[in-house]
């Protein structure tokens, strides 16, 4: 991973620089692997713009897992009784979400290209980023981060 990528998130985007804005970044593209392994990955080829394509809900599905994630190792202790890290405080999950928001491709279609148009989105807006991390924090099963199964996931979320 090129490591310059966290300054341009910062310099060029607005992203906070705190740790979990940084381990977000890696825990989502560690997402990615995980839908390899579910064999949902290439659904993003298949259908790959617009608000609710196939790239959009795997890329939404991806900042779902870094929640679950971020919630699962600050949570879980290892054989010495230590969670794998501190526990999240309330500027930690800013953090994160600042990130997210900062990747939206509204918000970097508004400053590349002066406009938004959501036919050609990719990866989901500020918004919707948000609440899929959100939405993996509180997730009690992977299936609460099955974008597939909401009709449109930038304004819904699966519910339990
Ligand atoms: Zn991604």
């Amino acid at each position: 991973m090129d490591a310059s990528f966290f300054d341009i998130l910062a310099k060029q985007f607005g992203s906070s620089q705190g740790a979990l804005a940084q381990e977000y970044v890696v825990a989502h593209e560690y997402g990615h692997h995980i839908e390899n392994i579910l064999g949902v990955l290439g659904r993003a080829q298949q259908d790959p713009q617009g608000s609710a394509s196939g790239s959009v809900r795997i890329e939404l599905m991806a900042d779902c897992f870094a929640g679950m994630w971020a919630q699962h190792a600050s949570t879980t202790k290892d054989a010495n009784g230590t969670t794998f890290i501190k526990p999240l405080t309330e500027k930690d999950v800013r953090d994160a979400l600042s990130a997210a928001s900062s990747v939206g491709d509204d918000r970097i279609q508004a400053k590349t290209q002066g406009q938004v148009t959501p036919e050609t989105w990719t990866h989901g807006s500020s918004e919707a980023r948000q609440r899929w991390f959100i939405q993996g924090m509180k997730a009690q099963t992977i299936n609460d981060c099955n974008t597939f199964g909401v009709s449109d996931p930038e304004t819904q979320t699966v519910t339990g």
